[in-house]
């Protein structure tokens, strides 16, 4: 196995949405996501920030699909 550096996401000034995890350059003004226990639980990307309650699940859902998918391939690297 060979791994290369690169360079990395807050280099870029990139941050993953704490909801889908989808990269994003968070701006002067940034979403913050509170759960229903009214705790904070950080910064959000634009697109769940316009999602609405129902779209945001909807991308939560998603995101976890898309975990499962990975967690199964690096499960499969035999590590
Ligand atoms: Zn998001």
């Amino acid at each position: 196995m060979k791994t290369q550096q690169e360079r990395t996401d807050e280099e870029l000034g990139l941050a993953p949405c704490e909801l889908c995890g989808t990269l994003f350059k968070p701006g002067s003004i940034v979403g913050m996501f509170r759960g229903d226990d009214g705790n904070l639980i950080g910064g959000v990307c634009p697109e769940c920030l316009n999602a609405g309650k129902e779209g945001v699940k909807d991308r939560i859902r998603d995101a976890i699909k898309h975990h499962e998918r990975e967690l199964q391939r690096l499960k499969g690297l035999g590590v």
